[in-house]
């Protein structure tokens, strides 16, 4: 084991940090190479004392040393020929959705043309989706990926992060960093000359993606229409879009690449991209966060990344960015009274219908590129009882954020919702909301691409740099936090070739 070159910051003082027991340094608790038995990489629960080390040295031993591998069958089971890897499940019914929409424009792939990787592929793909990893739960997949990635010659890291709701005891959870550095020499593409990587890379582009998904469960299938796989079969379960299958797209882009017969990207890719795939995506971006935290604690600082392309479902078009969000509670607070007798007391109730019928009829900002600023009252109670007036009344709103810029848009929403309450009211109502961000602007200026705009939220602001950001990933949004979510084989083989298409320009973009 080599030490890093970007070797961990000193601890900070800051007292709010040092409360975690997880180090949450830049790669630093386990770098695993290809020389390692493949039966060393899966983790055990380290000790959170040796995390909190300055040096993270001991750690990574620490968990080297534990590790038994558990999970030689879902190795074996990624190896699967393709015929295997169908498993049996119930035919799609009638209600389902059809394979190929009318919609969808992707440009198919026949049975006959299938790319290469699609085993591998598809075999990937089945593997992160057939564990469940809803947010908290994501050690077991992480382990998976870590196996998987040093399993194909990649070097990589764990990165922990705190434990959230969901995590069970003894499961830690991390974000997983890879970098081309296994690759043997003398393979025959120069992809690999992987024994100048001393220590850490110095990457250029970093391709990234989260590992969590949003609950429940929902396991793996895949239809046999017919009685071969080709591009227009389907494939569902929970995170099949989001985002496993823009993990598995981004791996075999990457791997396509470094593989690919022109030499003269693969040396700089090998040298210049990394992967970073992270936890709790779908519910805080603690993972994304983490990571972005810890570069800033380098020291020396790293050289900031040139670009980063973040994986989600945008049906294999470049989004041009996502609408920022905004989530607050509101507080109404009234005066109890026999509802015989209202103007005895104050109706919070019908200070918040009022203050909500306004908020919902304001204009809080549109644009151009994202529209209107849009408000979700998703939580509404307030009141005991028919016959008394209610003295408190509850609301909690989401709100899809149209206007930047990314730092300030969603404050200068909360003004305009704060002064609509102050005209209601401007005593009843108390109005906070969590650190919301404005829309989000991503690069969608590269040839060949149809573009999009989205309104969901991303780990895209969460990662601090000017690094140009690219958006792009299989799937559709519409369907991939439902109970069918699905994308078709094509699909997934398109944002494959979307991938390597971006990852070229970011390289050739590359300062
Ligand atoms: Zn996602």
């Amino acid at each position: 084991m080599q030490v890093p070159t970007w070797k961990l910051a000193a601890s900070s003082s800051d007292p709010d940090e040092l409360a975690s027991p997880y180090q949450l340094s830049p790669f630093p608790i386990l770098n695993t190479s290809h020389s390692l038995p493949r039966s060393a990489i899966s983790i055990t629960r380290a000790h959170p004392s040796s995390m909190r080390a300055t040096s993270f040295a001991p750690a990574a031993l620490a968990l080297l040393l534990q590790l038994t591998l558990a999970d030689q069958q879902q190795q074996q089971q990624q190896q699967q020929p393709l015929s295997r890897l169908r498993p049996s499940h119930q035919p799609p019914t009638a209600d389902e959705p059809s394979p190929l929409p009318k919609q969808q424009h992707h440009h198919h792939v026949d049975a006959a043309s299938a790319p290469p990787y699609r085993d591998s592929l598809l075999s990937l793909h089945k593997s992160l989706v057939s564990i469940e990893s809803i947010t908290g739960n994501e050690n077991e997949v992480g382990r998976w990926l870590v196996d998987y990635l040093v399993g194909r010659g990649y070097a990589a890291e764990l990165q922990f992060v705190a434990p959230s709701d969901g995590t069970p005891e003894g499961k830690e959870r991390f974000n997983v960093v890879a970098w081309p550095g296994g690759h043997d020499e003398g393979t025959g593409n120069g992809a690999g000359r992987s024994s100048r990587r001393s220590g850490r890379a110095d990457p250029r582009v970093v391709l990234t993606s989260h590992i969590d998904v949003v609950p429940p469960h929902i396991p793996y299938s895949i239809s046999d229409d017919g009685d071969a796989i080709t591009s227009r079969t389907m494939i569902k379960g929970r995170g099949s879009v989001d985002a496993k299958a823009s993990v598995a797209a981004i791996i075999t882009a990457l791997d396509d690449l470094l593989h690919a017969d022109s030499a003269s990207p693969a040396s700089s890719l090998s040298d210049d991209v990394m992967l970073l795939f992270v936890v709790d995506e779908e519910v805080a971006g603690a993972g994304m966060r983490a990571f972005s935290d810890s570069l800033a604690r380098m020291d020396p600082p790293p050289r900031p990344f040139s670009a980063v392309i973040f994986g989600e479902p945008t049906e294999n078009k470049l989004a041009c960015g996502h609408k920022g969000a905004l989530f607050c509670d509101i507080t109404a607070r009234g005066v109890a009274a026999h509802s015989g007798y209202p103007w005895l007391g104050k109706s919070a109730n019908e200070l918040m219908v009022r203050a909500l019928d306004r908020v919902l009829d304001a204009d809080l900002g549109t644009s151009d590129l994202f529209g209107n600023t849009t408000v979700n009252v998703g939580l509404f109670e307030g009141g005991v009882a028919g016959n008394v007036i209610p003295e408190r009344a509850f609301v909690k709103i989401g709100v899809r954020v149209a206007i930047g810029p990314q730092k300030q848009g969603a404050k200068v929403v909360e003004d305009k919702i704060q002064r609509i309450l102050d005209e209601v009211d401007d005593e009843a109502f108390t109005f906070t909301c969590s650190q919301g961000y404005g829309s989000v602007e991503c690069n969608c200026d590269v040839p060949d691409f149809d573009t999009i705009t989205v309104n969901y939220g991303t780990d895209v602001p969460n990662l601090a740099g000017n690094h140009t950001r690219y958006l792009y990933g299989p799937g559709d949004i519409l369907v991939a936090h439902g109970a069918r979510e699905n994308l078709t084989v094509g699909v997934l083989e398109e944002a494959v070739e979307g991938y390597k298409k971006l990852i070229l320009h970011a390289l050739d973009h590359a300062q």
